[in-house]
């Protein structure tokens, strides 16, 4: 066994490890960039995930096997990192098995925060092993992972916090915040200089505590920073500290010289920017004014404005009208995946389609509170993919559409978007479904949706509200059909 452990043909096969899992991991996201190729994309990530273990647990034997130092014995090493991972296991188990799919950008953004921590630790642990000042490359890494880490811990932790409503979602801002920030990182800069060239020329072990005074400086930045930014804009904060956390993790990976975290870091960093930007780009927001925060400040609650009256309709009219078109668009929200309509919603669309009704869905980017929320449960209903299409190409086709079917969604279909500059949402690309012949919105009663902005939409001369929990008024109109 121990010639095993100590033989250099384990390394060989590490790093074949190594290298078969990061191509996992880029055939993973390759694949969950379609419908139709996402559960092979899934299958890959846990194939790579697991080699990636499996490598690890034998890399960390053999260096424990190959070092000189006082180290526990192999099989308390083992044991420990078992026992972990086994805890982990059953707690991710546990969470994903109970995790309401509405609450998966708070899980999210609270994993984001455990991927910071981690950073964190890594980062001062490498510091308290190896010390400062002897290797400059080393404290920069040390330094900026630590940074990353910290600001990705708290902001996870206040995304998570607003997501949940645990905190209000508006956003705080103090006074000068930005100076603030931009104070925090130049203060972090001048304590990074003296964590690394001047204990470059003393060596005098005091690098810890520019390292400490920079963590506590960077936890305040994250907590200011998410905090600075209101709810409309959370999806894009979400997907932001996804990438921030790959990139600790990549900054954690070049601490610890082990190549498939730089790997993996780098994937996550890089498609988390990526995924970003296109949201950013999806509502009309310039990624520096997300940063930058503010949006949706004092969110019209004082909008006392009079739209004028809305028009309700019941569950067998609304059957009638849709069994009269012969083309029906669905836009679903987050309403939707709340009731769990999509089964009945599925049940409606092949009833339409098998009388002859041309039924389609279209997909806004943040629809919902997650990306691909919306897809996601129309997958698991098995709506059909070719049917459900994206923002941009069914937006055109409003003009020539019987009924629109709203369901559960609103900021995501508020014409106030397009049409009225002074909205807080203005500017963002909606569904402009109120261009169809009939409209038809499903929701409880007459609140704000998400970004707590009045929606014009329920009082047009076109549209009626069909009031009620939607996974119930789907399945009236499916009863009356
Ligand atoms: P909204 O959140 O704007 O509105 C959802 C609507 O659903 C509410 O108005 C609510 O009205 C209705 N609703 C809730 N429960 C039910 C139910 N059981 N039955 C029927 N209706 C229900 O939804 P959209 O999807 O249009 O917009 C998404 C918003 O979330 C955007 O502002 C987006 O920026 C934000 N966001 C998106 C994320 C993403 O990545 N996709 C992440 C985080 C935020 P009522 O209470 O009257 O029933």
């Amino acid at each position: 066994m121990n010639e095993f452990l100590t033989s250099p043909h384990l390394y060989g096969l590490i790093t074949g490890f190594y290298i078969i899992a990061g191509l996992c991991f880029i055939g993973a996201l390759a694949g969950l960039s379609k419908h139709e190729t996402a559960k092979q994309g899934n299958i890959l990530g846990m194939v790579g995930m697991a080699l990636a273990l499996v490598a690890t647990v034998l890399l960390m034997a053999q260096q424990n096997q190959l070092s000189t130092a006082d180290v526990p014995h192999l099989g308390v090493a083992v044991l420990v990192v078992l026992t972990m991972m086994a805890t982990g296991a059953v707690i991710g188990a546990w969470r994903s098995r109970t995790v309401e799919m509405t609450g998966m950008p708070e899980l999210i953004a609270l994993l984001h925060s455990f991927v910071g921590l981690a950073a964190v630790l890594v980062g001062i642990n490498s510091y308290l092993q190896h010390g400062a000042g002897r290797d400059t490359v080393h404290d920069i890494e040390v330094f900026v992972g630590v940074f990353i880490g910290a600001v990705t811990f708290t902001g996870s932790i206040v995304a998570n916090l607003k997501l949940s409503a645990k905190m209000k979602s508006a956003p705080l801002t103090l006074p000068g915040r930005q100076l603030l920030n931009l104070a925090i990182v130049l203060v972090s800069v001048g304590l990074g200089m003296w964590f690394s060239l001047v204990q470059n020329d003393h060596g005098d072990g005091i690098g810890l505590l520019p390292l400490l005074v920079m963590t506590a400086l960077a936890l305040v930045l994250g907590f200011h920073l998410v905090s600075a930014i209101g709810g409309g804009d959370m999806p894009v904060v979400v997907s932001m500290l996804n990438s921030y956390s790959g990139w600790a993790a990549a900054a954690a990976g070049f601490l610890l010289g082990n190549d498939l975290l730089i790997i993996t870091g780098a994937l996550v960093g890089s498609s988390g920017a990526i995924l970003s930007y296109i949201m950013c780009k999806a509502m009309n927001r310039s990624f520096v004014s997300v940063i930058a925060g503010g949006f949706g400040q004092a969110s019209v609650a004082a909008d006392d404005r009079d739209y004028g009256e809305h028009r309700e309709i019941q569950a067998d009219a609304a059957a009638e009208l849709l069994a009269n078109a012969s083309s029906v668009v669905i836009a679903p929200g987050y309403g939707m995946a709340v009731a769990q309509a999509q089964y009945p919603v599925a049940e409606l669309t092949s009833k339409l389609r098998a009388k002859g009704v041309d039924v389609r869905f279209g997909i806004h980017p943040v629809a919902g509170r997650l990306p691909g929320h919306m897809n996601v449960l129309l997958a698991e209903a098995k709506v059909p993919y070719d049917i459900v299409l994206e923002m941009d190409e069914i937006n055109d086709d409003f003009g020539e559409t019987d009924v629109v079917l709203v369901i559960g969604a609103n900021d995501t279909v508020n014409p106030a978007a397009a049409e009225d500059p002074s909205s807080p949402i203005a500017g963002m690309p909606v569904l402009e479904v109120w261009n169809a012949k009939d409209v038809i919105v499903f929701k409880r009663s007459m609140a704000a949706g998400y970004a707590g902005v009045q929606n014009p939409l329920f009082f047009r001369e076109n549209t009626q509200m069909l009031f009620g929990d939607a996974k119930d008024r789907v399945g009236d109109i499916v009863a009356s059909l």
